[in-house]
């Protein structure tokens, strides 16, 4: 054994016994939360979720330039792993090389030579868009510029010392590649850089301490650094929510042994949000499709995440060695690192969710932490103790009389489930569609629209309350589970087995949460079941051209909530002579009204107004009629409008009422 193996065996050992150590540490910080959440389930479907979103990734392509550039250097470096093994083992026993591989060595130099050129490339690339192009997105403090500089510059030498040790190889070769080898860069270099093969041998010994003090030195860098990602970010994409349409999980408000509801600190999430925490690559993507951010509010969902790991960086060492107390103590998250504005400005929209690369799960935890404000802290706006009363009292957050509640229906002869529950489908009509004067027509209109389709449907009346959906966005779980069950009880007791309603929210609620309480309907949207009566022939579209040029605004608890975004635009592309123009923002890129969340009930403190900024696009397609399918994106385009003083010539409708408009008389 030379000198250089027993130098390097130590030099080993230290680096992973340290990194063993780190990662301990890290695991360690991830367990002072303490909320139980269970994500080691159906492995074969997370490993299949760990293909397509880490290794294939599909999310980060949805933004193709900075996607194809991050997709050279991920594979660039799983493919360097193959130089790195042989470099260590060549640390123990010099003259090792993995060439007995044959062509799979072949395969590995080559595309090793190739791809150090290329993520070399891809690094300078990244750094001239971050500080020539200054891509809004990628703006950070001067702390985050300095990480993201440090990052791309180990990168890029990681590439130089790899490729320097190649280089120096092939001329101590005396230029000729060893059995198996294909390095066509490193042989081209090689003929450029030496004269003899001699000149090579200290070249080569300085590369290969180069790259490997590199690799090691990063390695352990990473944990202490916001680059935790390079390790978090896969084991995250394995844990992340399976379900593809994202439900609130509930509290078990049973459980005698929760000191408090929600989370104030690290203590009272799960491992999963610390994890999360860890894995934030600070891309900004979040941020970047963020509405509140977008109109200059203070919410930023990558500020979120990144505070959490601050916080976790600032408390958990304390926690994990028994320390209780001293100034960390005196501070929250929620409030000292996360101020209660920014939890009340999301609309829950998902649109951070949809474009994390990642799979951060950002909703949770702002709900989370909004549970603790209203459940345990008693901490929200005034304008919200009006809501959760109304809802207690009319189960409405309006505050209108509950015997009210099927006014909307006078004159048009429909029957109760009081009255007759033998039907083919119940109509959940969902507050707004009872209450509020303008959604109030759609209830009709889509009422009429199954009638002239022979539907025999029914409605609650006044046996219908809330679905649960604002009380449950708004963090007070006790209200949204005393309204969902109230309902289950009802429906159950009417043996409801088919659902259709016009509100997104009540269709999300009633199809994917009520599952969590024992509801388990089939639920459709309006716009799924006027499709279907259109398929079967119970009602048909006239044959002259409504000559309309409309836009459809994707309600996000219809679209990225449930993935329901071709049945509204079928229902308007099968309109003669309806011209439907997309807004920029259209389907999972779509841009949230600003209702969503309970935003509805609360004004907003600063910055721009999200409707507005969302009805401007609209506008700028120089469509005359706004197609919605919300009620909530109802209100909040149609003030849009009212704000931009377009109410003449633009007018907001729901796609009921649009086919209802263009109804043939015969059938
Ligand atoms: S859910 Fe929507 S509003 Fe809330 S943080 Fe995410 S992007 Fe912003
Ligand atoms: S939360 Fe996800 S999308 Fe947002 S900055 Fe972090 S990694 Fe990027």
């Amino acid at each position: 054994m030379e000198l250089k193996n027993i130098i390097f065996i130590l030099f080993f050992l230290v680096s992973i016994l340290f990194f063993i150590w780190s990662c301990r540490n890290l695991v360690h910080y991830m367990l002072v939360a303490k909320k139980k959440d269970n994500r080691f389930d159906k492995i074969g479907e997370r490993l299949k979720r760990v293909w397509v979103i880490a290794f294939a990734q599909t999310k980060l392509l949805r933004d193709p330039k900075a996607g194809i550039l991050h997709l050279i250097i991920f594979w660039g470096f799983i493919l360097f792993l193959f130089a790195v093994i042989e470099a260590i083992i060549q640390g123990f026993y010099s003259p090792f090389t993995l060439s007995f591989t044959g062509m799979l060595y072949s395969a590995t130099t080559f595309i090793q030579d190739i791809f150090s050129v290329l993520v070399i490339a891809s690094c300078l690339y990244a750094l001239y868009r971050r500080f020539i192009l200054h891509i809004p997105r990628l703006e950070v403090d001067k702390t985050g510029k300095l990480d993201a500089t440090f990052i791309l510059v180990m990168i890029i030498l990681v590439c130089v010392f790899m490729l320097g040790e190649n280089i120096s190889l092939v001329a101590r070769q005396n230029f000729i590649l060893g059995e198996y080898e294909v390095r066509p860069v490193s042989q081209y270099f090689a003929g450029i850089l030496y004269s003899s093969p001699g000149g090579a041998n200290s070249f080569y010994e300085f590369f290969w301490w180069a790259h490997i003090v590199v690799i090691f030195g990063f390695l352990n860098y990473l944990p202490y650094s916001k680059h935790l990602h390079v390790l978090t970010s896969v084991p995250n994409t394995f844990f992340a929510n399976l379900e593809e349409k994202r439900t609130l999980k509930p509290i078990n408000l049973e459980d005698e042994t929760l000191e408090a509801y929600g989370a104030a600190d690290i203590e009272q999430l799960s491992w999963k949000q610390i994890l999360d925490g860890y894995s934030c690559t600070e891309c900004g993507r979040c941020t970047d499709s963020c509405p509140a951010a977008t109109v200059g509010k203070s919410l930023s969902p990558r500020k979120i995440i990144v505070d959490i790991r601050r916080r976790t960086k600032d408390k958990a060492p304390l926690l994990v060695n028994g320390v209780t107390s001293g100034e960390v103590f005196e501070k929250t998250l929620v409030h000292d690192y996360i101020s209660d504005m920014e939890l009340w400005e999301c609309t829950t929209c998902m649109a951070c969710v949809q474009e994390c690369p990642v799979m951060i799960e950002h909703v949770d935890s702002i709900v989370d932490m909004r549970r603790n404000l209203v459940l345990t802290e008693s901490q929200f706006h005034p304008n919200l103790s009006n809501v959760f009363k109304s809802l207690e009292t009319n189960f409405t957050p309006w505050a209108f009389n509950h015997a009210d509640r099927a006014n909307w229906a006078e004159g048009l002869g429909i029957k109760t489930m009081a009255e007759d529950s033998n039907c083919e489908v119940l109509f959940w009509v969902g507050c707004a569609g009872s209450y509020d004067d303008r959604y109030k027509k759609v209830s009709r209109a889509f009422s009429t629209l199954m009638q002239k389709a022979d539907v025999n449907f029914r409605i609650l009346g006044f046996e219908e309350k809330c679905n649960g959906d604002t009380a449950r966005r708004l963090g007070n779980e006790y209200i949204a589970q005393m309204l969902i069950q109230e309902n289950i009880g009802t429906l159950n007791r009417y043996g409801v087995k088919k659902i259709v309603t016009s509100c997104p929210h009540c269709f999300h609620s009633l199809n994917n949460e009520y599952k969590q309480f024992g509801g388990n309907y089939e639920v459709k949207h309006h716009t799924q079941f006027i499709n279907e009566l259109i398929d079967e022939g119970r009602i048909k579209l006239k044959d002259e051209s409504a000559g309309t040029k409309a836009t459809y605004h994707d309600s996000c608890y219809l679209g990225r909530y449930n993935d329901v975004y071709d049945p509204p635009r079928e229902l308007l592309n099968n309109i003669n002579g309806f011209d439907l123009v997309e807004m920029e923002r259209n389907r999972s890129k779509g841009f949230c009204c600003g209702a969503g969340g309970g935003r509805m009930f609360l004004e907003d403190e600063e910055g721009g107004k999200i409707n507005v900024e969302r009805t401007k696009e609209a506008l700028g397609t120089g469509a005359d009629t706004i197609a919605s399918a919300c009620p909530f994106c109802m209100t909040m385009l149609n003030d849009g409008v009212k704000h931009l003083e377009k109410s003449g010539e633009v007018s907001v409708k729901d796609i009921a009422e649009i086919v209802l408009e263009n109804l043939s008389i015969e059938v």
